[in-house]
C-alpha cells in the first residue's frame, strides 16, 4: 500500500523538488544579506537572485526581461498595468478568453468598472478559443488581449502562438497567462508579457515573475525602494528567488524525462477511468490533467467517501468560494455536470501504482454511490 493520501491535484501547486528546498536552505539560514546592499553580503545575495532570473529567463524568449513578483497573479496585475497608457491612446478595450483563470478574469473585470469595455471571449464545447471569432472581436480600440497557455482546470492548450499574432496585428499587447505551461511546454509567438508561478513547477510559493517583451512599458505597481527596476518596490528574498531559479534549470534539464513520465501517468490515467467522459478537447490538452465527469455522481460526498486521494472538485483556486466553475459553465455543462466533475492532477513525483490506487478508490466509491 502507498503512503495516503495519494497526492493528485499537481495543478493547485506542485511539492517543491528536493533539489530546490535543498538550494535554497542556506539562503535562509546562513546568506542573510539584503540583495540591495552594497556591501560583500549584499553583493553575493544579489549575484544569487541574477543567476535565478537568468534560470528563468532561459525558458522564455529572449527579447525580454524577468521581473520577480511574490505570485502569478501580482504579475499579472502588472502585466494588466499597460492598459493604462494605451487608453490614452485611444484603446479602451480588453478582451480576455470567458475560461481564463480569476488572477485574470477578475483584474479585467476590475478594469471594466474602472471604464473599460471588457469582452470575455468564448470557448467551445472543448474549452478553446475560434480564431476567426477572435480576429472578428479585435480591432482598433484593443489595448490588451489576454489568453492562458494550459487551463488549470481543463487542461487545454490554447493556441497562443495565433493569438499573439492577431492581437500584434491589431497593435494590441498580448498577455500570456503561462502558470500551467511553463517549464513543460514552449512559449512561442509574439507574446508581450508572460506570467508564471513557482508553485506550480516544484518550487516554493509566494514567488512569481513576469516577462516583458523589450519596448514595452510597464507603470510601476508598487511604489518605494525602487527594486526590480522601479516597478515593484519591496526587497526581494533571495531564497524564494533561487528557489524559483533552480525549478526552472530543473524543469529545463527534466523537460523531457517530465513529459515522457506524465504522459505515461496520463495513458494510464484515461484506460481506468475510461467509463468517465472528459471535459475538454481530448488531445489538445496537457497531459498532466485529468477533469472528468460522470452523470449523477454526487461530487461533494465522493471527495468525502475517498480521502485517500487528495484531488479537486473544479477549480481548486475557486474551491472554497462557493462559486461553480466558470470554466466548466463555458464549456456548456449544466449545474449537474459541473457538479459530477473532478480533476485530478499528475505530476513528476506520481507513480503508476499512484495512480492505480487513486483510481481503484475513487471508482469504487463512485460505483457505490449510483448503485
Ligand atoms: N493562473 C493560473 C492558470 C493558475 O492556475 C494560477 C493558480 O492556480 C494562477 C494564475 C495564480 O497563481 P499564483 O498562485 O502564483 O498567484
Amino acid at each position: 500500500m502507498r503512503k495516503l493520501p495519494i497526492y493528485l491535484d499537481n495543478q493547485a501547486t506542485t511539492p517543491v523538488a528536493p533539489e530546490v528546498f535543498d538550494t535554497m536552505v542556506p539562503w535562509m539560514r546562513d546568506h542573510y544579506g539584503n540583495p540591495h546592499s552594497s556591501h560583500i553580503l549584499g553583493r553575493q545575495a544579489a549575484a544569487a537572485v541574477e543567476v535565478a532570473r537568468e534560470q528563468v529567463a532561459a525558458l522564455l524568449p529572449a527579447a525580454g526581461r524577468v521581473l520577480f513578483t511574490g505570485s502569478a497573479t501580482e504579475a499579472i496585475n502588472l502585466a494588466f498595468g499597460t492598459v493604462q497608457k494605451m487608453r490614452q491612446q485611444g484603446r479602451d478595450q480588453i478582451i480576455v478568453l470567458d475560461s481564463e483563470h480569476a488572477a485574470v478574469r477578475d483584474t479585467a473585470l476590475w478594469y471594466q468598472r474602472q471604464g473599460f469595455e471588457l469582452v470575455l471571449q468564448p470557448v467551445d464545447s472543448d474549452g478553446l478559443v475560434s480564431l476567426e471569432a477572435l480576429e472578428a472581436a479585435i480591432g482598433p480600440r484593443t489595448a490588451l488581449v489576454g489568453s492562458m497557455l494550459v487551463n488549470n482546470e481543463i487542461g487545454v492548450i490554447q493556441p497562443v502562438e495565433a493569438i499573439a499574432a492577431l492581437a500584434d496585428q491589431s497593435g494590441a499587447l498580448m498577455l500570456c497567462d503561462a502558470v500551467q505551461g511553463f517549464g513543460r511546454l514552449d512559449i512561442s509567438g509574439h507574446v508581450d508579457m508572460i506570467a508564471l508561478s513557482g508553485h506550480k513547477i516544484y518550487g516554493p510559493k509566494a514567488i512569481g515573475a513576469l516577462w516583458v517583451r523589450d519596448g514595452v512599458e510597464l507603470p510601476a505597481l508598487i511604489h518605494g525602494g525602487g527594486q526590480e527596476q522601479g516597478i515593484r518596490s519591496g526587497t526581494l528574498s533571495p531564497a524564494l528567488c533561487v528557489g524559483l531559479g533552480k525549478a526552472a534549470a530543473l524543469c529545463a534539464e527534466r523537460m523531457d524525462a517530465d513529459h515522457a513520465h506524465i504522459a505515461n501517468l496520463a495513458v494510464k490515467a484515461r484506460s481506468l477511468f475510461s467509463d468517465w467522459t472528459i471535459n475538454g478537447a481530448r488531445d489538445q490538452r496537457y497531459a498532466g490533467n485529468l477533469n472528468i465527469r460522470r452523470d449523477g455522481l454526487d461530487v461533494g460526498r465522493l471527495m468525502s467517501d475517498v480521502r485517500g486521494v487528495a484531488f479537486s472538485a473544479g477549480s481548486a483556486c475557486a474551491s472554497g468560494s462557493g462559486r461553480p466553475s466558470h470554466v466548466l459553465a463555458a464549456l456548456g455543462l449544466d449545474a449537474k455536470q459541473i457538479k459530477s466533475s473532478i480533476r485530478l492532477g499528475f505530476g513528476r513525483y506520481n507513480s503508476l501504482e499512484e495512480v492505480e490506487q487513486a483510481a481503484c478508490l475513487i471508482n469504487d466509491a463512485a460505483e457505490k454511490q449510483l448503485r
